[in-house]
């Protein structure tokens, strides 16, 4: 399992595993979450935030805690 996909809790200490994140209404977010750089604007070339990335929710198998990281931004476009 790559590294990315493994978590240790910060709280218990317990194994942590990726969960999708929803609305009440049942709609998933598993990849159009995403973070970018509050001064960040909109690339008039890509129409994209040059500096957004994925964020990635995983869940404390233990305790429930629940934490977000933020994943490498597409460098690719
Ligand atoms: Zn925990």
């Amino acid at each position: 399992m790559p590294d990315e996909l493994r978590r240790t809790c910060g709280d218990c200490q317990g194994p942590m595993s990726p969960i999708v994140v929803m609305d009440k209404l049942g709609r998933a977010y598993p990849s159009s979450l995403e973070y970018r750089q509050p001064d960040d604007r909109l690339s008039f070339w890509t129409g994209k935030y040059p500096t957004a990335g994925p964020v990635n929710a995983f869940m404390c198998q233990a305790c429930g805690r629940i934490a977000l990281y933020g994943g490498k931004h597409d460098e690719t476009g």
